[in-house]
Formats: structure tokens, C-alpha cells, sequence
């Protein structure tokens, strides 16, 4: 797989599982609160952690490693998942991203 030959995401939910952070751009924070119906303090204290850097927010992982939100091969927060997660692999993307991306 090369960014030349991505046709399509094929939701195979591969690079939801991959290890890293799912960074949280400003805004992103209120608008997953906002759409799990829950408080910001208790979205942030449940779900997210800081970078090692300290300088943004990432979403926490499931036991497996998978991002906490990723149900079988689905993302629960779909409608407001972070710019991280709708840019990939176009825009953003991790080294060794076509290892595993199946989307062509
Ligand atoms: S927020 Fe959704 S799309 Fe983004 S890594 Fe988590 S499950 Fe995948
Ligand atoms: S790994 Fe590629 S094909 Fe699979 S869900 Fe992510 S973007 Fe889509």
C-alpha cells in the first residue's frame, strides 16, 4: 500500500489499533463531551491522557491497545472523531502507516 495507491478506506479498523497517540485539537475536547452527553471534567478525567510532552491531550486505549473508542471495527464517536482520525492516511500519518492500511 503506497499513498499513491489509496483508493478508499475500507474501515478495517487496523489503524485504530495501532499504537499512538490520537491527539486532541482544540475544540475536539468539547465536541466528544458534547457528544456522549457527559460532563468536559469527566470526559477528560475518563477518556483522555496527556502526551508525553505535555502538550496536547490524547485519548486513552483499551486494555488491548486499540483507542478506546473503537467498537469491533467501528469508531463510537464516528460523527466527531478527532481531525487525526479523518485525515489518515491522506493528511496525517504515522511511519510504517502502509503496513498495515488496507485501503485500496
Ligand atoms: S477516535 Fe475513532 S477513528 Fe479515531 S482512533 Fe479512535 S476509534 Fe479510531
Ligand atoms: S487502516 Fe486504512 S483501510 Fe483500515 S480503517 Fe484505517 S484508513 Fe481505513
Amino acid at each position: 500500500m503506497s499513498l499513491e495507491n489509496f483508493i478508499g478506506c475500507k474501515r478495517c479498523g487496523a489503524c485504530c489499533r495501532a499504537h499512538g497517540y490520537v491527539k486532541l485539537r482544540p475544540g475536539e475536547v468539547e465536541a466528544i463531551a458534547d457528544y456522549l452527553d457527559i460532563p468536559l471534567y469527566d470526559f477528560t478525567s475518563e477518556y483522555t491522557r496527556l502526551t508525553y510532552d505535555r502538550s496536547r491531550l490524547s485519548l486513552i486505549e483499551a486494555e488491548d491497545g486499540s483507542c478506546i473508542f473503537l467498537d469491533g471495527n467501528d469508531c463510537m464517536i464516528d460523527e466527531v472523531k478527532p481531525s487525526q482520525c479523518r485525515t489518515f492516511p491522506l493528511k496525517w500519518r504515522f511511519p510504517g502507516w502502509e503496513k498495515i492500511c488496507k485501503g485500496g
